[in-house]
């Protein structure tokens, strides 16, 4: 079973458990559950920051 790439960055769940959509960011695959989905249009800031690869 290799459908374990298919999670939501935010909540962790897969597309077993709910819908999630592929948003393309900074060259990068995001997968977001529809639940999720407002976080990204109403608290982008917040989210960004979530997103970004850590820095060393
Ligand atoms: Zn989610």
């Amino acid at each position: 079973m290799s459908n374990s790439d298919h999670v939501c960055f935010n909540c962790q769940r897969s597309e077993m458990e709910i819908p999630v959509l592929a948003w393309r960011y900074q060259g990068q695959m995001v997968w977001v559950c529809s639940e999720c989905m407002p976080l990204l249009i109403h608290k982008w800031q917040q989210v960004a920051e979530k997103m970004q690869p850590p820095k060393e």
